[in-house]
């Protein structure tokens, strides 16, 4: 089996699970209760919470442990627009493809008052830092800007985005779920106040993410309860997935420039072998994008009959993102970067990990090369494109 769908999930790393493990059968007590085995806890995620914050430039005390990426992100919009709220300051900057989590956080939000202005991320997925300038009047509380696709895989100019915001005094906030352990972050020099990542992208446990919260930036609770992650996050802390989560991010980001080495002329071989499909086109810019994904749109091809035959063959993919997945509305994020409707339906995303093989590279090629032609054989819709009853969107 191929597995080649780690912008979904990634399977969890042996020193994570390791982590883990001796989380659950060692430092089993409470982290807020008095006895030893309850303090050695409480050492232990202490540990975890400056080693977590090392590996992205912040103080621990700025480190928020979540259950994942979705409640990082709805807790740093949700607190922003609170904060905005009571200065009166109630418009918010974000952009067409965010992740639903960002997406409808802010759609709720709107019922609120709120007013949302949803940046254009252009036909290669990057917003432009003048776009956000452009776009910051008197009353927005927060930019938030993903730091890197989970679809195409696209890198915004986040250091540049965060400078514009810094200059205006506007609160930023990154959705770093995608680039945490795959691309570089350091808060301070790229100017972020607050940032979303989730463990389970970077071969850490599923249920586990980080809020960094800059000094000086008040969190509102979305679950209240005990005083735990100093009061803004209520619950026994998730100490086995904190540590697994820990684990995973120092390997990931000790290995990220030997990953991204080995992973980037795997990923240019497979867009070089996909572009040899005719009327395919990649989606996304070619050269500022994760080093493991590569997302293309087929025309005359439904994305769900590809994955599925796909898995006959053994390779695991997807057609964009997992919550879309399943749903027959072809994916947002394709949308916004302008792919026609039926284009957009026929998308296939292939993201790779530094597990990838060069020899998986070909199969995937080969498979996904014979799947389009037998998809495109039996379509009635291509049959149409072939007969010229309807216009090519792609150029051969
Ligand atoms: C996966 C993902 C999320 C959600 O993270 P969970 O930990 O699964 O809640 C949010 N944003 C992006 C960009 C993601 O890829």
């Amino acid at each position: 089996m191929i597995y080649a769908d780690n912008a979904a999930t990634t399977k969890i790393s042996g020193a994570a699970l390791d982590a883990m493990r001796l989380c659950m059968q060692e430092y089993y007590g409470n982290p807020s209760s008095l006895y030893s085995i309850g303090q050695k806890a409480k050492e232990m995620l202490e540990d975890c919470r400056s080693r977590a914050a090392a590996c992205i430039g912040c103080e621990a005390k700025e480190i928020y442990f979540t259950s994942g990426g979705s409640e990082a992100d709805n807790q740093a919009i949700l607190s922003a627009a609170k904060l905005g709220e009571k200065k009166g300051k109630k418009h918010i900057i974000s952009t067409a493809f965010e992740h639903h989590a960002v997406l409808h956080t802010l759609q709720a939000l709107q019922k609120d008052g709120f007013e949302v202005t949803l940046l254009d991320v252009h036909e290669n997925g990057i917003v432009h830092p003048q776009q956000v300038a452009d776009a910051i009047r008197a009353d927005t509380c927060l930019v938030t800007v993903m730091y890197a696709n989970n679809e195409i895989g696209t890198v915004q100019p986040i250091a540049e985005i965060g400078a514009v915001c810094r200059e205006k005094g506007v609160l930023f906030h990154t959705d770093a779920v995608q680039a945490a352990g795959h691309l570089p972050i350091d808060v301070g020099a790229q100017n972020i106040d607050m940032l979303s990542l989730s463990a389970h992208k970077f071969h850490g446990p599923r249920g586990a993410g980080i809020l960094y919260a800059k000094k000086g930036v008040v969190l509102s609770s979305l679950i209240y309860g005990g005083a735990q992650e100093r009061g803004k996050r209520a619950g026994t802390e998730n100490l086995p997935a904190i540590a697994g989560m820990t684990v995973a991010l120092e390997d990931a980001c000790a290995r990220m420039d030997a990953n991204a080495a080995k992973l980037l002329p795997l990923r240019d071989r497979l867009i070089e072998g996909l572009q040899a499909i005719p009327y395919g086109a990649l989606n996304g810019d070619a050269e500022q994008r994760l080093p493991g994904n590569v997302n293309f749109c087929f025309e005359g091809i439904e994305g769900e009959s590809l994955l599925l035959l796909l898995d006959d063959k053994g390779i695991c993919a997807s057609s964009g993102s997992a919550c879309t997945s399943g749903s027959l509305e072809p994916s947002h994020v394709l949308l916004a970067i302008g792919r026609p409707h039926e284009v957009a339906h026929g998308s296939l995303r292939l993201s790779l990990d530094e597990q990838t093989t060069a020899q998986e590279v070909e199969q995937m090629i080969a498979a996904v090369t014979d799947v389009v032609t037998y998809l495109r054989d039996m379509s009635p819709f291509w049959r149409d494109l072939v007969s010229g009853k309807r216009p090519h969107v792609f150029e051969k």
